[in-house]
This record gives C-alpha cells, structure tokens and sequence, in this order.
C-alpha cells in the first residue's frame, strides 16, 4: 500500500485541530490519508478513553481517511525510546507515506514536543536497510517518507510553509466538533470550551492565510528547506 499522508498525533483530536483541513483538501483530490493516534489520550480531564475512541471513529468517517491506526503509547509519558520509534517506523513501512506530518516541535502539552522527536528520528530510521521489522513475519521494506512537515497547534509557530484551506474551514470545525467530551460538553467558557478553541483556530488559520491573500490557511514547519519544481508553483 502506497499513500499520500501519514498523520501522526499524540492524541486523538491533535491532528483534526491542527491539519483536518489539509487531510479533507486531499481526500478531495482523491489522496488517500491514515492517521496514527500515539496514545488513546487516556488522561485528557474530559470523557475518558472510551468516549475518544468513539470520537475519533466518528471523526475518521467525516475526514474520509481509510485508516485509523492506535500505538497504545502511555499518554503524558511519551518516550522516544528505541521500542517506540520501531512501531511507528512500522507503520511508515506499512503505509509508505509520501508525506508525514506530525506534532508541533514544541506546544503546550508536553507530549507534543515528544511526539514531534519520536516521529521525526522515526521517519528518518525507517529509511535504513538494516533497522528490521516484520509485518505478519515478513519483513518490511525501507521507506523514507518525501518530507516530515509538523503541524502548528496550540502554541503560534512561525510556519515554514502554508496551505490554503478556505475551501475545507467549515467542514474542519464540524470534525473537530466530533470530539464532544473534550470540546463541546466541556464547558463553553473555559480555555478547552468548544467556543474559546474554534475562534482560537479560526485566528490562527486567518493570520496563516492572510500571509498569502487567502481567508484560510493551515501552517507547518518543516526541518530541510521546501522544494519546488517552479517558483511559479509557490504563492
Ligand atoms: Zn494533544
């Protein structure tokens, strides 16, 4: 299996508050996406494990990814370890992803930054020979994905690259609304209250879309430089 986007989070919901516009964008184009959630987000202060798998079920079917996929990470307690960066270096080979994305480079919850680290060192492995793993007692072929980018979530980043999203604002809020316990019943007036987030990620988006004269964008960095085949390609 060959796809376009493997989008990693540490927990469930990262990647619709943080990316579900460029996800919906290329489902549109016919681009096939999976997602990997790092831990089941087992100590958010809302719902609990359960509620969020329903969640992000839920949310999978209005993004129309063709994959959710569950690495049972311990939330809070993300480690970079050698164990770790070979589930996920698995599941890069399982999918050969031509794009990765993944988790802020720093942020305000603390797995981000941790989650970000492991992907990337992950991306990077999985793109060596003599790293093995197996796949039903088969072992996996090497693959290196064409570029890791990492979303911008919670904290503001200054993005390396953005993506104009306009098209896809309206749908993101209405997947991001699938995750009920963490957003919409919490309450409205507080800083994860459904109310405070979605004007929070509606700014970050305009402030990211006016920067290329368009009403929404979504932001990411990236470590190499960006490529084009033409110059006339960027905005
Ligand atoms: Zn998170």
């Amino acid at each position: 299996m060959s796809i376009d986007i493997l989008a990693f989070g540490a927990h469930p919901d990262d990647v619709e508050c943080a990316a579900a516009g460029v996800i919906l964008k290329t489902i549109k184009n016919n681009g096939k996406v999976v997602i990997v959630d790092l831990t089941k987000g087992e100590l958010g202060s809302f719902g609990d494990q359960h509620s969020r798998g329903k969640e992000a079920l839920q949310a999978s079917a209005m993004l129309g990814i063709i994959a959710r996929e569950q690495l049972n990470l311990r939330d809070g307690n993300i480690e970079n370890t050698h164990e770790n960066r070979l589930k996920v270096i698995h599941l890069i080979r399982k999918y050969q992803p031509k794009i990765i994305l993944a988790n802020a480079v720093f942020d305000r919850h603390p797995d981000h930054k941790k989650a970000a680290d492991l992907i990337r060192e992950a991306s990077f492995l999985s793109g060596l020979r003599k790293i093995e793993t197996f796949e039903q007692g088969e072992m996996q072929l090497k693959w290196r994905a064409g570029a890791v980018y990492h979303y911008i979530q919670d904290y503001f980043i200054k993005p390396d690259v953005v993506v104009d999203i306009t098209d896809f604002f309206t749908k993101k809020t209405e997947v991001i609304q699938a995750y009920d316990t963490q957003f919409v019943s919490a309450s409205d007036s507080g800083a994860v209250g459904i109310l405070n987030l979605l004007k929070q990620i509606e700014s970050t988006n305009q402030i990211f879309g006016r920067a290329i004269g368009v009403q929404y964008a979504e932001g990411f960095t990236c470590e190499r430089y960006i490529g084009a085949k033409d110059l006339l390609d960027l905005i």
